[in-house]
């Protein structure tokens, strides 16, 4: 096994990552901010180096720095966490040609997926179902794309083939409106994404966002732990993830699950990897791999038993997938609430001192977090703060879990938007299971109208 790993991210998922490698028997080398140097996770490593100052531009996502603090610590492999450089195709390759395992899949398959229309294209050809759309991107001619967009049928979405974080996304319910909408995109993929190319595809009014979970050998060896629902979304955010998805028939499930491990043996996918996908109908539509882990992969991990980072370094290691399909076992029922340090209800970020800490706990209850009392969250970084999972035998068991557990974590001095999670454990329409994308925005939108 590796002796010594690099972990290039921070927050909660350095710590996740820090703990995985400990229990490997491995040494940990953690990066980084000047904004971070005091972090309990920072001393829990056996060795820190500091990368750069606060913003991430010149810190996290340093390359040049990162490299350098592999090599004067001697580390061998890299863990690129989630967000940052973790499905940057330079940066893996970076990684590799400077002589370290970098921990996900080649950079190739990171730069195939990283394209949209690449990804899309790759997945028809694997036999993963796709989103209606145009083949491939879209051309200039005006008069084409209103006949794509007839042939799709309206409302339709335009969408940058280099988006990411729900950015780069226009929904189009005329012809009157198409060209001019598809012009504005291209304009900000340009200059949001520096890629200009944008592809179309059929709008979905009412899905489900449901993904599923897949890891992956160099042995052309894959499996698939299963789904996750996460259409709990804000402003097309995760904010509410569960596994097993309510009300999908479970050989709905195998079969969309079969297709994903498939196409990882026929793309040579390496690692653990997530493909998403719109569910509507009883059908399942990919709308783009994540070719890392995942915020929300605890959920997945509660049902299964599988750690998922140890997997992934595993594999990376070398080793040959240690579990076969049949020996994954799906038990109970997981949700997961994202803790972000902002205010429940404006959204405002509050990043500042915690003044008291009080975690909840008890059967069922995981809480991944980097925070204590007297940390100071900066503001440099992403809102979340901490994790809340709770697991039980049935989504009734976990729910009520999850409601006591809110009831007993305490953050002071931030806001946090603990009271949201409180309502939406309530909410009837999320205990009934099943809620579209929109059901968030929606209820939200609602609520404000009340107050006005
Ligand atoms: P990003 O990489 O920016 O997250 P995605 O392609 O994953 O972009 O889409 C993000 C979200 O946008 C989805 O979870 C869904 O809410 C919405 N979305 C994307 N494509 C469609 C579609 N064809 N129909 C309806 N909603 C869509």
């Amino acid at each position: 096994m590796f002796e010594k790993i690099l972990i290039a991210n921070r927050g909660e998922i350095a710590l996740r990552i820090q703990r995985a490698c400990r229990e490997l028997g491995i040494k940990t080398v953690v990066v980084h901010s000047e904004a971070d140097r005091d972090a309990k996770y920072v001393k829990l490593a056996d060795e820190s180096v500091c990368i750069g100052p606060a913003p991430s531009a010149q810190s996290y996502l340093n390359i040049p720095a990162i490299i350098s603090a592999a090599e004067v610590t001697d580390a061998q492999a890299i863990h690129p966490g989630y967000g940052f450089l973790s499905e940057n195709a330079d940066f893996a390759e970076r990684v590799e040609t400077s002589g370290f395992v970098f921990i996900g899949p080649r950079a190739e398959t990171i730069r195939l997926m990283g394209d949209k229309v690449s990804a899309k294209d790759a997945m028809k050809a694997t036999g993963v179902p796709c989103v209606p759309g145009s083949e491939g991107a879209l051309p200039d001619d005006p008069k084409e794309i209103v006949a794509i967009a007839r042939q799709i049928g309206y409302p339709v979405i335009i969408k940058a083939a280099g988006g990411g974080g729900g950015r780069g996304m226009r929904v189009v319910h005329t012809e009157a409106a198409l060209v001019n909408a598809v012009q504005m995109t291209r304009q900000e993929a340009q200059t949001a994404f520096g890629n200009p190319t944008v592809y179309m595809e059929k709008f979905l009014e009412n899905p489900r966002h449901v993904e599923i979970q897949v890891l992956a050998d160099q042995f052309k060896n894959a499996i698939y732990l299963g789904e996750r629902d996460c259409s709990m979304q804000r402003r097309h955010q995760k904010v509410i993830e569960e596994a097993p998805a309510p009300h999908i028939p479970a050989r709905l499930i195998a079969r969309i699950g079969e297709r994903c491990a498939d196409a990882c043996r026929k793309i040579g996918y390496r690692g653990a990897g997530t493909f998403e996908f719109l569910y509507e109908n009883g059908e399942f539509y990919f709308i783009e791999m994540n070719t890392r882990v995942q915020v929300e992969h605890p959920v997945t991990e509660a049902i299964t038993g599988v750690d998922i980072v140890q997997e992934q370094i595993r594999v990376a290691f070398g080793e040959k997938l240690r579990l076969k399909q049949r020996d994954v076992e799906f038990r109970g029922h997981a949700i997961e609430c994202r803790i972000n340090a902002e205010d429940p209800f404006t959204f405002v970020p509050s990043p500042g001192k915690i003044e008291f800490y009080h975690p909840p706990g008890g059967p069922g209850i995981r809480v991944d977090s980097h925070i204590y009392q007297g940390y100071k969250v900066p503001s440099h970084y992403d809102s979340m703060v901490a994790k809340v999972i709770a697991y039980g035998d049935t989504r009734e068991q976990a729910i009520r879990r999850m409601r006591i557990a809110l009831s007993e974590m305490t953050i002071q001095g931030i806001k946090t938007n603990i009271p949201l999670h409180q309502e939406l454990m309530l909410d009837a329409r999320f205990v009934e299971g099943g809620t579209s994308i929109h059901y968030l925005e929606h209820k939200l939108a609602a609520k404000n109208e009340v107050k006005q």
